[in-house]
């Protein structure tokens, strides 16, 4: 049993280029997902989800049509992100705090502690509040539990308390 055919661990995500919004939320509640660009083709994204383990979310019906697609294609019907997350929380049951902000949620690279000259450059009231402060080590992009990360919390919790019973998709 598992998600597009892993067994155990939490399942790891491609979105096609319209669905990045959703992609972004996936990172924040720390699912390891990866954004299609959008000149890729059907196949080059249905290739890399395959190679990776990953499951392909979509809204473009076409792609059901690979000889792959079946336990590995998501199809969403759904327009904007909140609608497109209740709708994937519905057919895998996923935890939306399954580890909040332990990505980045620009390009996927797991965070970890800052280092001393990147929590130097914070601002002060992040300083004061004593607040600890992560990055990101491929694009150098700091962290730190702000109000807007305070607000993407609030909103996952809304998510994750809208959590739906299980079902496996394979
Ligand atoms: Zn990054």
């Amino acid at each position: 049993m598992g998600h597009g055919g892993r067994s155990g661990g939490p399942p790891r995500f491609l979105a096609d280029a319209m669905l990045a919004g959703l992609g972004r939320w996936l990172r924040a509640a720390g699912y390891d997902t990866v954004i299609a660009p959008g000149h890729h083709s059907d196949r080059a994204i249905l290739r890399r989800a395959v190679a990776e383990g990953r499951l392909l979310l979509t809204r473009d019906r076409k792609l059901l049509e690979h000889r792959e697609a079946p336990g590995r294609v998501i199809l969403l019907a759904c327009s904007g992100t909140e609608a497109c997350a209740r709708q994937l929380t519905a057919r895998l049951g996923l935890d939306w705090l399954h580890a909040p902000f332990t990505r980045c949620l620009v390009c996927n690279t797991p965070v970890e502690p800052a280092p001393e000259a990147v929590r130097a450059a914070v601002p002060p009231e992040v300083r004061v509040a004593g607040w600890p402060v992560r990055w990101c080590p491929r694009c150098r992009r700091p962290y730190w539990p702000g109000s807007h990360v305070r607000r993407m919390r609030a909103r996952l919790e809304r998510l994750a308390a809208g959590r739906k019973p299980v079902y496996q998709i394979d």
